[in-house]
């Protein structure tokens, strides 16, 4: 058995199709955010990265800071265990409770991530209704998809935010078994909103439980940061709010809000939440500093929408052919995974740009893309450069006649 030709035969096809990732070795400089150093084979090199989900650039935020040098000068460095077992430190209550008034629930629950907390949540949900059937948008992020594999339940799979086709595959379910709709708010790829709403009438018309990953809306929308759904003033209509620290909040780790009786039953039978050590306290004192902030000021939010817009007109502008994205993401069409690729390494070798090319599984073939997130701390002349430099890249490598092909 030729045990090695196994894995590399697996990774060769993925060269082939032109989809193998390889990481960027950046460092970001505290206070520089979007600006960061690049190690290449021939040095350094300052780069303004696009492509980041920290979409406040709260990771770099002074409250955020001085809370984690703070508390690890407090606490020390690692959790000490798991939750049950010495390892829950103040910090997690504290950001329990926080995170749990955010989206106006009874309690709130940690995880070590938010595909931690997808996965965990739906899979001990659904095991502890028998018989539970799952409805699931048929764009949800991989996380949520292994939760609903991990449960072993019957599932069905919805036409992306078609409330209509939701609607049929429910009313064609037996109404006595319990039944749980999954999905998200802001889709992370093409920047589209969920029709939140309307899938909460549908749960109440054919009683179902609801489930919201808004872990690309928590920070940036609603009045406090809670989200989509606390921009839509829904929040008290869903079952369970999933989010996470690691992107407007700046930090690592997942949560869960919902009912107490729910959350403690996570608590209680998830695997992904009992077996493995807690988060940080200092990165539990980080999110939490940052989450407070953001319930305060708007100002990241608001400047943070602006740019997202700017971004917009001037690529629509310039011709390019940017996606109809309704959120802070801005996803630009190529429509081929080797010049997708290309693309993106022009921009970092000629232009000092980093953006990560999107490819297969993580968008559909045929729809490779560069995902841009601009953040409040990206300036006009950045913006300016990056359309000016994206122009080039893209007659340079003729890229309209694959966007036009897709
Ligand atoms: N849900 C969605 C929609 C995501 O896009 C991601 C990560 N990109 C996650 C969950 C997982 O969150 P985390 O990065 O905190 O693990």
């Amino acid at each position: 058995m030729d045990y090695d030709r196994i894995f590399s035969d697996a990774i060769k096809s993925v060269k082939n199709e032109g989809r193998y990732r390889v990481f960027t070795d950046i460092e970001r400089q505290r206070g520089s955010f979007p600006n960061a150093t690049w190690y290449t084979e021939d040095g350094v090199k300052d780069i303004t990265v696009w492509c980041s989900n920290d979409y406040l650039g709260m990771g770099q935020h002074p409250k955020v800071i001085s809370a984690m040098e703070d508390a690890l000068r407090n606490t020390g460095a690692g959790a000490g265990g798991t939750r049950n077992i010495s390892g829950n430190n103040h910090y997690h209550v504290l950001l329990e409770q926080e995170l749990a008034d955010l989206h106006g629930k009874e309690a709130g629950l940690l995880f070590t991530s938010g595909y931690i907390s997808n996965e965990a949540t739906i899979s001990t949900m659904a095991k502890l209704m028998p018989g539970c059937v799952i409805f699931s948008d048929a764009l949800n992020h991989a996380s949520m998809i292994e939760g609903i594999r991990h449960s072993g339940c019957e599932k069905h799979i919805f036409r992306h935010n078609d409330v209509e086709h939701l609607e049929s595959l429910l009313k064609a379910c037996d109404p006595n078994v319990p039944k749980l709709i999954a999905f998200e708010s802001v889709y992370s790829m093409d920047g589209d909103f969920a029709p939140i709403r309307e899938f909460c009438d549908l749960a109440d018309k054919y009683n179902a439980l609801t489930y919201l990953d808004e872990v690309h809306a928590v920070g940036m929308y609603g009045l406090r940061g809670g989200g989509l759904a606390d921009r839509e003033n829904l929040m008290d209509r869903l079952t369970v709010i999933e989010g996470t620290l690691g992107k407007a909040f700046g930090l690592m780790g997942g949560y869960i809000t919902s009912t107490a009786d729910i959350v403690d039953a996570v608590r209680t039978f998830a695997s992904g939440f009992i077996f493995t050590t807690s988060l940080s306290p200092v990165v539990t004192a980080g999110a939490l500093a940052s989450v407070r902030h953001l319930k305060e000021s708007q100002i990241e939010r608001q400047i943070h929408q602006e740019r997202a817009a700017v971004l917009k007109e001037k690529m629509r502008a310039a011709d390019l052919p940017v996606m109809p994205s309704v959120s802070h993401i801005v996803p630009v069409l190529v429509g081929d995974p080797v010049i997708c690729k290309q693309a993106s390494d022009i921009l970092l070798d000629e232009f000092n740009i980093y953006v990560q090319p999107i490819n297969f599984p993580t968008v559909p073939r045929g729809l490779e893309r560069l995902r841009f997130t601009p953040s409040p701390l990206h300036t006009d002349e950045m913006v300016d450069h990056l359309i000016t430099s994206l122009s080039a890249v893209w007659a340079q490598l003729d890229v309209k006649k694959f966007a036009n092909a897709a």
